[in-house]
């Protein structure tokens, strides 16, 4: 009998900690509905199981953030792109592990009238209501901001990091390398014309450069992400700089008006932009973290101070250097622009001391791009041809550590 006991109150145990280690089913989000009526939006999540939300309202732009526990999405992303009355269209996924997150673009200021969570009935689990009206935008703004419970605690992980233009890289047997596949998680970038999402292509696209250059034993490769999840610019930038890598590469895929751009192109920081595109293209990706709803009122600006930029001017022309070695290969795998090397003001490059590229692989605004660049055989020619200017790079830039043993 005290066996029994005891093997029973292990059970509850067991049970316990698998619980408490999030073990707990996740909710399954099978529908979204979106209904007009004269008044009124109205949202109707299906969900498989109760779940907390919390929900609050974000201006300029006028943005509707919903936060929930982790959730699947069982969900078409095409859904969420046609816009209906005071919403312009809303985006979904998970925002960091443990904290899925809906954000709903809007036409013009809207209230959230109604929030509630239907119990199951019939046929139907659990469902989440929010109904929108319209309203003023002094109405809207005095109620706009983050709640404090939202507030990011990712505060500015890396900005404490300090810089100091005269240290060597520190001594390594392996070159570091991060790669940051762009967007993710409720970010889904740009969407192609068959509905491939940008924030898909590029982790594996990233992914075989990973295990391209992990491949010749020379390098140490750090991913920003390897799943679906939301990263912040600035976390991106922290990666690099926590790990004090040798060289950041972004992986991106554009998206342009004109559906004849075509060819993949590689981009290095200036605050004055070399054209009109690289300026659309990074205000475009520099949406990221309004796109997601971060906090970026604290945001601190890391290029201040002279000694910072000293650093910088180092880091960017290593990472043109960088740049003039990975455009031959590009020019190998396929199509490239005719101005295939680019500046402008992209907040993920802007690493005082980490060489930071950003390569838009293509455009997936064009199909042919888009088809092309969905195959195997072009995502493994595209990881040996960065692999090879990784190489290359390397070999031409002496590193002072380098250097001093070969006196
Ligand atoms: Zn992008």
């Amino acid at each position: 009998m005290r066996l029994v006991w005891k093997s029973l109150v292990f059970c509850i145990l067991v049970v316990a900690a698998a619980v408490s280690a999030g073990a707990a089913p996740k909710a399954v989000v099978n529908e979204i509905r979106v209904a007009e009526h004269s008044d009124r939006t109205r949202f109707v999540l299906d969900l498989t199981d109760r779940v907390d939300f919390s929900v609050f309202t974000l201006a300029d732009p006028y943005r509707i953030v919903v936060d929930f526990p982790e959730m699947a999405w069982k969900i078409d992303p095409a859904v969420a792109q046609s816009g209906t009355g005071l919403m312009k269209g809303f985006r979904f996924g998970l925002f960091k592990p443990g904290h899925s997150r809906m954000v709903i673009d809007l036409t013009k200021p809207a209230a959230v009238a109604n929030k509630f969570l239907l119990p199951p009935e019939g046929q139907r689990r659990y469902r989440l209501v929010l109904d929108l009206v319209a309203t003023e935008r002094a109405a809207y703004l005095k109620s706009a901001g983050w709640p404090e419970a939202a507030k990011p605690d990712e505060a500015a992980p890396g900005d404490d990091i300090e810089v100091d233009p005269t240290a060597a890289k520190p001594k390594r047997a392996k070159r570091v390398i991060v790669i940051d596949p762009g967007h993710g998680g409720v970010d889904p970038g740009a969407t192609g014309v068959s509905g491939v999402l940008e924030k898909d292509l590029v982790l594996s696209v990233s992914l075989a450069v990973r295990d391209a250059l992990e491949r010749t034993g020379r390098y140490t490769v750090v991913m920003s992400r390897d799943t679906d999840v939301f990263l912040s610019l600035k976390a991106r930038v922290a990666v690099g700089r926590r790990a004090k890598a040798d060289l950041f590469i972004s992986i991106h895929a554009d998206s342009a008006p004109s559906e004849k751009a075509r060819g993949a192109s590689i981009y290095t920081l200036s605050e004055r932009a070399s054209d009109r595109e690289a300026e659309r293209l990074a205000r475009a990706e520099n949406q990221s973290d309004v796109i997601a709803g971060v906090d970026l009122t604290n945001e601190s600006d890391i290029v201040t101070s002279i000694l910072i930029d000293l650093a910088q001017r180092e880091t960017k022309n290593s990472a043109a250097k960088f740049a003039q070695a990975l455009v031959p290969e590009l020019q190998r795998v396929g199509g490239v622009r005719q101005k295939s090397h680019r500046f402008a003001g992209f907040r993920v490059l802007k690493a005082p001391d980490v060489p930071s590229v950003l390569l838009e692989l293509g455009y997936l605004s064009n199909s042919l791009d888009e088809s092309e660049m969905r195959t195997g055989r072009w995502k493994s020619a595209m990881a040996g041809a960065i692999s090879v200017a990784v190489d290359r790079y390397f070999k031409s830039s002496r590193p002072e550590h380098k250097a001093e043993s070969d006196r």
